[in-house]
């Protein structure tokens, strides 16, 4: 009697034992959405680079993805979502958190937290030296206003991709003469860091666009001289600066190859160049890390 009591004991523990380990209710529906998956292209993301995020899953309606106060929009395509992660490079070398946050087709949402590795971009210095004249050109406020400008348009990101299948690239043979990043002591007094790539070109050189897409502003700023600065779709925006001639309109559509301008020296420009920059998601990106990530379409 006893040892049957002491029997059924001992299978009612090892019954209830399995109830509590058992992770999940037994009653999986038919419904239950397999897991999603989130796969990088990358190991970690460079200061001032660009990482491509995808996001597979079942019944996905939309994906957005929060990195450093930033929302990073994802794009639908070939059954998945694509993001693009990019690191300022002002942003500090470390860890941080990436929330996915998923919505589904029956309006159920989740948030999926990763990591993410901000590694060195390894800026070089340079010194910079600019006529006493343009020496106002280098007080934060004017910067400022300048950087207020370009962020309302970055702050819009177009979910149409504008690039064409040919991806991104800038037609030139002429001699890169400053890197992105770069971290630039001006008149041996202020240190500011390059948003873009320096390209020196003689006056009246033809600019060509790196991509088609749409054109959201052509005119003059203080820093920038003669600019255009171009919406390639999913929050990609090329800029060219220091031109003397300005060859498109707000709104025109271009293709990629595209004359835009003419190259000058204007702005806060020590000789004639190019300076051509690239944003993505309101950060200012290596512009040739970003061509060489291959995003051509139908990718
Ligand atoms: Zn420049």
């Amino acid at each position: 009697m006893t040892a049957r009591l002491i029997s059924l004991l001992t299978l009612l523990v090892a019954v209830t034992g399995l109830l509590l380990a058992a992770p999940f209710p037994v009653m999986a529906g038919p419904q239950a959405a397999a897991p999603v998956s989130i796969t990088y292209d990358f190991q970690w993301i460079r200061q001032g680079s660009v990482g491509i995020v995808r996001v597979m899953g079942a019944d996905i309606a939309d994906v957005r993805a929060v990195f450093q106060e930033r929302v990073h929009p994802f794009y639908s395509e070939k059954g998945g979502f694509t993001g693009l992660i990019a690191a300022d490079m002002g942003q500090d070398v470390g860890q941080y958190p990436l929330q996915v946050w998923v919505r589904y087709l029956d309006g159920t949402s989740e948030r999926i937290d990763k990591t993410i590795e901000v590694n060195y971009g390894e800026f070089g210095r340079a010194e910079v030296y600019l006529p006493v004249s343009l020496m106002p050109l280098l007080e934060r406020s004017v910067e400022d206003e300048e950087m207020a400008r370009l962020s309302g348009f970055f702050k819009r990101s177009t979910p149409e991709r504008y690039w064409a299948d040919e991806g991104f690239a800038l037609a030139t043979t002429a001699p890169q003469i400053g890197p992105f990043g770069s971290w630039r002591l001006y008149n041996e007094t202020t240190w500011r860091q390059h948003t873009g790539a320096d390209y020196r070109m003689p006056i009246g050189t033809p600019v060509t666009t790196v991509a088609s897409g749409r054109v959201m502003l052509a005119g003059t700023l203080a820093i920038r001289g003669g600019y255009v600065l171009i919406d390639h779709g999913w929050g990609i925006y090329s800029g060219y600066a220091h031109m003397s001639e300005l060859l498109v309109v707000p709104g025109q559509w271009v293709r990629k190859g595209d004359v835009i301008g003419l190259s000058g020296l204007n702005g806060r420009s020590a000789g004639a160049h190019l300076h051509w920059e690239m944003a993505v998601s309101g950060a200012w990106v290596n512009p040739e890390q970003f061509v060489g990530l291959g995003l051509e379409a139908g990718q």
